[in-house]
């Protein structure tokens, strides 16, 4: 079984290879279509985008094709940057100055709570569309620490730890998100689908 893996981003597609069980052949979709776009994210939340993703694809005997959409949603904004988090981070020269700009923004509020969460889509050798989705709790760091993962990671402190994404072992933060979440689900699909 293959599985395709409908992502232009990098890291994802590491955090996938070393999430979904050994067994199957895992590629990303860049390599297979040098040229590819994915589909525009103009659903309304995390599960929409997920599937318009998979939806383009177009079904191929032992072929699964998998797509997530993901971020990081804060309480004090209204669970914002949420479906925008890569938008809201493009928006800045860095995502360095995004995480500060968010730091800024809910240093004055208590509740510093946020979540990430990940939805997941698979489209099967039959055009069958099913999602899943995972989420992790934690909160907003006072300031920007460590540098391992990616994205928002060195502002959000998961429950029951002091340090960042960014600072805990690559291997730990891989345990505990909200992607391991929404793919230990999928791993079970997947074992259904075999
Ligand atoms: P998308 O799912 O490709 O739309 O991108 C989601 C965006 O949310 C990423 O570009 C990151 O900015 C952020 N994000 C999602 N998952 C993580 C994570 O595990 N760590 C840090 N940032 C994340």
């Amino acid at each position: 079984m293959n599985i395709v893996l409908v992502t232009e981003n990098e890291h994802k597609v590491r955090e996938f290879k070393s999430l979904i069980d050994t067994g199957y052949t895992v590629v990303s979709i860049k390599d297979l279509e040098p040229n590819f776009k994915g589909a525009e994210e103009n659903g309304t939340t995390f599960l929409e985008n997920a599937i318009k993703k998979v939806e383009e694809c177009t079904q191929k005997p032992d072929t699964l094709f998998l797509a997530d959409d993901s971020g990081l949603c804060i309480d004090a904004l209204n669970n914002q940057p949420g479906i925008f988090s890569a938008r809201y981070a493009a928006g800045f020269s860095n995502v360095e100055d995004a995480c500060d700009t968010l730091i800024d923004r809910v240093r004055s509020f208590k509740n510093k709570s946020a979540y990430f969460e990940c939805a997941i889509a698979i489209k099967d050798m039959y055009g069958n569309i099913q999602s899943v989705s995972g989420t992790v709790s934690g909160v907003i760091s006072d300031e920007r620490r460590g540098s391992n993962g990616f994205g928002y990671d060195p502002i959000f402190v998961p429950d029951g730890y002091n340090q960042t994404f960014a600072e805990l072992p690559v291997d730990l933060k891989n345990q505990l998100s909200h992607r391991y979440r929404a793919l230990t689900q999928v791993n079970q699909l997947i074992k259904k689908l075999n």
